[in-house]
């Protein structure tokens, strides 16, 4: 293989991920009881059912957001459900994150060094796993080759794919492609981003958020208040922010230069951004120094990160006492994030990409945006008008509370299991 990485076998087993335990029925009363009533249908035929959950971090990111709510209510309705993280050093995900943005239609290519360390932390993966499950969904690019590895596997496979992959790069879907292949079935966020010609059955699923976690339970607004003066944000002047990884997708500093173009009719406007550093994300620290830079010495510019306590219940505040909330994504899966921000109530500004004009409906639940210029338009208009603010934060609370929590992907996930569970005891007969 090579000589600089530490390819001693069984050093890269997947951890588990230990989680609190929730109860379906305490959603009740946020998101309804027809919705709960029909997960706890579904699930009366699931109950034992063996399902793994395989992605790439426990920490930091949409998809570790949504399993850490979902898993835990798939046990309390009684399927044995798991969730392990692969693990691997910077080079792995070097060349997970190449793959990552690559799917997502950046042009890469991936070294074959990074080809090897990746079927290598591939195959430890698969090593590991025990063949006992009967269900196993793989999360995203990090683990698509597991499969591969485990030819004889009696689970039924599901590749979970969470980001706008309607244009990989070619040479980066030539690679993935017979390893997504390899699965029973392909989940995606949206119809349009199924990559043409995949020869696998597919159905999508749109994500949700939790709302009873300390991100988005409802917050007092003094103590909102109070949280995000302890930040060192001047309470008395306004605020937008953009929680998002540092990411080239998310363009933190297209924010910096949007923030920059309002404040010439804002002098006044504050900018926080907040950015949680994913293990899996190697590019994070990079933008950060670059936007560190940028904006020193610059009064009324906050940069965060989970790592200085800024985390769950901090973002929520932040997003709670935000005047507008900015999601300047170029591409994206679905944002989790332009969601969180409706729930709160907030005046969001967001871009026109991926999963987002599903969330926020232009004009009624806030304002879609395009490029920098229009972000700063929007952002401007939103402060000028905090009637209108006003009435696309009830309206966005409405659209979450109809479409986008927990409970409903609870019940997608489980009527999906449900078909799966069926075809395995289809094929066991
Ligand atoms: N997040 C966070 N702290 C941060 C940045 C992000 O907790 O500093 C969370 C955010 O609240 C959301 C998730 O990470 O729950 C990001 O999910 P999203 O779908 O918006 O984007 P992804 O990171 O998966 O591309």
């Amino acid at each position: 293989m090579n000589e600089q990485h530490d390819h001693t076998p069984g050093s890269a087993r997947p951890q588990l991920v230990r989680l609190r335990k929730k109860s379906i029925d305490r959603y009740r009363d946020v998101a309804g009881d027809a919705v709960v009533d029909e997960c706890r249908e579904l699930a009366d035929s699931l109950r034992g059912l063996r399902v793994l959950e395989l992605s790439s971090t426990a920490t930091g990111g949409g998809v570790a957001e949504l399993l850490s709510s979902l898993v835990p209510l798939e046990r309390d309705l009684g399927i044995d459900a798991e969730w392990r993280v692969v693990t691997g050093d910077r080079s792995f995900f070097e060349a997970t994150k190449r793959l990552h943005n690559g799917l997502q239609g950046m042009d890469l290519a991936i070294s074959e060094l990074q080809t090897s360390e990746y079927l290598w932390h591939n195959e430890e993966t698969a090593r590991a796993i025990e063949d006992h499950w009967d269900v196993v969904v793989v999360h995203d690019p990090q683990p698509a080759a597991v499969r591969s590895f485990l030819k004889r596997d009696a689970a039924k496979w599901v590749w979970r794919c969470h980001v706008d992959s309607s244009h990989p790069c070619p040479g980066t879907w030539n690679f993935l492609r017979p390893y997504v292949e390899l699965h029973d079935w392909a989940v995606f966020t949206l119809d349009e981003f199924i990559p043409p010609g995949l020869e696998v059955p597919t159905s999508t699923i749109l994500p949700a958020i939790d709302p009873l976690n300390s991100k988005n339970r409802a917050l007092p607004s003094y103590l909102a208040r109070q949280t995000v003066g302890d930040l060192g944000i001047d309470l008395e002047r306004p605020l937008i922010t953009q929680v998002s990884r540092f990411d080239p997708w998310k363009d933190p500093l297209g924010v910096l230069a949007a923030w920059r173009m309002a404040r010439e009719e804002f002098p006044q406007l504050q900018l926080a951004l907040v950015g949680a550093m994913a293990p899996d994300d190697p590019e994070a620290w990079d933008i950060y120094a670059k936007i560190e830079n940028e904006i020193r010495g610059e009064a009324g510019a906050f940069l965060f990160t989970d790592q200085m306590g800024v985390a769950g219940f901090e973002v929520n505040a932040i997003q709670h006492v935000a005047d507008v909330v900015v999601q300047k994504s170029i591409r994206e899966g679905f944002g989790l994030v332009v969601s969180e921000a409706l729930w709160k109530g907030a005046a969001v500004v967001a871009g026109r990409a991926g999963g987002i004009p599903s969330q926020l409906i232009d004009g009624e639940t806030g304002l879609l945006a395009d490029d920098t210029t229009d972000f700063a338009a929007c952002i401007t208009e939103l402060l000028r008008r905090p009637e209108l603010a006003r009435q696309f934060g009830a309206a966005g609370i409405r659209r979450v509370r109809e479409n986008f929590l927990m409970p409903r992907l609870l019940r997608d996930t489980l009527r999906l299991m449900k078909d799966l569970a069926e075809s395995v005891d289809q094929s066991r007969k």
